[in-house]
């Protein structure tokens, strides 16, 4: 039996800390970025200079805090307009119109943190607790690789010893072994992103040598005053440092993919804006490489959690879209995930604005994919969710605007990762490979789990791609439409 509490006195290193400190200070200026806030508060922002700023963006250049400040301060309908258009373009020139799937799974909610705002927090007692097993962890997969067809997970864990790093490996093995017969292949996970508590560097060489894709931590908020209110100085999570430099660690560890994020409604979003870029270039600064996506995830209601009712940061639609916009500019190469936190039709629009990686056909009950169910379980849940679209349903909905869902995993598979990528992404080279591949796996994802409808409209858009490959690279054409007659003649999981 697994003593808890002694599992919770070892889990912070304070080397694994201290080493990345610039002589004890860390890359959040509380009172800087505040000045910051308050200057944009106070100011009109110069149009020339903010097209000024538009323009490096452009060029595919991180922004500086003081750029990002400006660029808060806009309100102006006009100006916003056109810092829209360049989000869009960045999109385009850095991923083209590829859009990646994903969904989330759950492995288990226990947690000996105490976070204020989630509902799997220790102390709620009206929580059901459970962590799945091997044989519940296939039965999930099955039905996500299976079924919906999903190649790429993200799994998220909650801080418990029974669900350590050994139960992490031990299930990332398990679903990376999950084969199922579908219609005309075969369904499987083929990259597995992980979002976790802050891990031990020793912890993390173990996640690397099992191959995981991103590796996630988000810092919730980055004030640290809010950052203490929030989650309870006796707890793991307690510690802002340790949190801090997890990306620093997984990175020291060779994880070369790592995605930070903020939960908005903590704090002032101008804040965290700000820190996210701070974070963004500190990490480029020191490692070579930038996170490869950033998250943005909104307060939720959860079960039995009244500090979402009463925090005042909640975060309105109209500041969320700039949130995004923003961030698009400001971290032009980074990837950006939407998460069906949100609903239906405010996600159809966001997309325009820059996103590169959404979920479907989501479920966040521990084992609610192979449970079936149709409603959402808060008592089973973290938060609540808002867009219950299927993958089918989204894949039609995005093709309908024009994107082409990409189930490409080649990435980590063959090495297009860490700072191989950035500079593939910062000259716009990524796009090459990803479309060739998004093409591809698009065309295998319709013949094995489409519906008729997602299935016409699809293949529409492979046409329209597959014409441009023939204008755009026609040496390589003729590799493309070798590769996918095999697919449809049964062979999978071709990349290039
Ligand atoms: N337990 C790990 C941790 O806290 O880092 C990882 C998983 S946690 C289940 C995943 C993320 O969900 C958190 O980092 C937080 O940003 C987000 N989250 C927690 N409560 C939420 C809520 N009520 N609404 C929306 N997102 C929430
Ligand atoms: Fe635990 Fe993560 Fe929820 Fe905090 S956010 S209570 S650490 S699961």
């Amino acid at each position: 039996m697994i003593n808890v509490v002694e599992w919770v006195k070892n889990r912070i290193i304070d080397d694994e800390i201290e080493r990345y400190t610039d002589n004890g200070r860390d890359f959040i200026n509380d009172d800087y970025i505040e000045s910051l806030i308050n200057n944009a508060n106070n100011k009109k922002p110069d149009p020339k200079k903010i097209r000024d700023i538009l323009n490096k963006s452009l060029a595919i250049q991180t922004l500086s805090l003081e750029d990002v400040a400006e660029l808060i301060k806009v309100s102006d309908p006009d100006l916003i307009e056109e810092m829209k258009e360049v989000a869009h373009k960045i999109k385009l020139k850095v991923y083209d119109n590829r859009i990646v799937t994903f969904a989330p799974l759950y492995m288990g909610n226990l947690c000996v943190n105490n976070c204020l705002y989630c509902g799997f927090r220790d102390d709620n007692s009206i929580i059901k607790r459970r962590v799945l097993n091997i044989k519940e962890i296939e039965d999930e997969v099955k039905v996500l690789a299976g079924e919906i067809g999903h190649k790429r997970l993200i799994v998220v864990y909650g801080e418990h010893p029974s669900t350590d790093v050994n139960y992490i490996a031990k299930s990332l093995e398990t679903i990376y072994n999950v084969k199922v017969k579908v219609r005309n292949g075969w369904g499987q996970i083929r990259r597995v992103n992980v979002n976790a508590a802050p891990m031990q560097i020793k912890e993390l060489e173990v996640l690397r040598d099992i191959g995981i894709g991103t590796f996630q931590v988000f810092q919730e908020t980055y004030h640290k005053k809010t950052y203490s209110y929030v989650h309870p100085s006796n707890t793991i999570k307690g510690n802002y440092l340790w949190r801090l430099y997890s990306m620093h660690r997984a990175l020291e560890a060779g994880i070369d993919d790592v995605g930070i994020g903020a939960l908005f409604g903590l704090y002032d979003w101008r804040f965290e804006v700000i820190s996210l870029v701070a974070h963004a270039i500190e990490l480029e600064k020191k490692f070579g490489i930038g996170p490869h996506t950033v998250s943005f995830p909104r307060l939720e209601p959860a079960a039995n959690t009244p500090f979402i009712q009463e925090t005042r940061y909640r975060v309105s639609d109209d500041d969320f879209k700039k949130i995004i916009l923003i961030l698009r500019l400001a971290i032009p190469y980074t990837g950006m995930i939407l998460t069906a936190r949100e609903p239906k039709e405010l996600r159809n629009e966001l997309v325009d604005y820059g996103i590169t990686q959404m979920d479907a056909s989501t479920k966040i009950g521990i084992g609610a994919y192979s449970d079936r169910l149709t409603y959402q379980e808060l008592e089973k849940q973290q938060f609540e969710i808002g867009d219950t679209r299927t993958l089918d349903e989204l894949i039609r909905d995005l093709a309908k605007k024009g994107y082409i869902t990409s189930f490409c995993t080649a990435g980590y598979r063959c090495g297009r990762t860490g700072s191989s990528i950035m500079d593939l992404l910062r000259s716009g080279k990524e796009g090459v490979f990803c479309k060739l591949n998004a093409v591809i796996t698009f065309r295998e994802w319709l013949l094995d789990f489409a519906s008729k409808e997602t299935e016409e409209i699809g293949l529409e858009i492979i046409n329209k791609e597959l014409r441009e490959i023939e204008k755009r690279m026609p040496d390589i054409y003729p590799k493309v439409i070798e590769y996918y007659k095999r697919i449809e003649n049964g062979e999978r999981d071709l990349y290039f």
